[in-house]
């Protein structure tokens, strides 16, 4: 289950939620209002190894960029 950062578009409040469903919307714990926003803190599941997948040396240069 992950923990999403959410803002309130009402009170300006941050906070975390933990999602158990996608569907579902948290609620802000300051003024209870269900208008936020997640924020882009995403949670520690990211394997940072490129988006394209796979290895990444195939732009054929030697050098180790992702020139291409
Ligand atoms: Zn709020």
């Amino acid at each position: 289950m992950p923990i999403y950062e959410y803002k309130c578009n009402k009170c300006g409040a941050t906070f975390e939620a933990l999602i158990r469903s996608s569907s579902e919307a948290p609620q802000c714990p300051e003024c209870n209002s269900k208008e936020v926003g997640r924020l882009m803190s995403a949670p520690a599941a990211s394997h940072s190894e490129g988006s394209s997948g796979g290895h990444s040396h195939s732009c054929g240069c030697g050098c180790n960029c992702h020139c291409h």
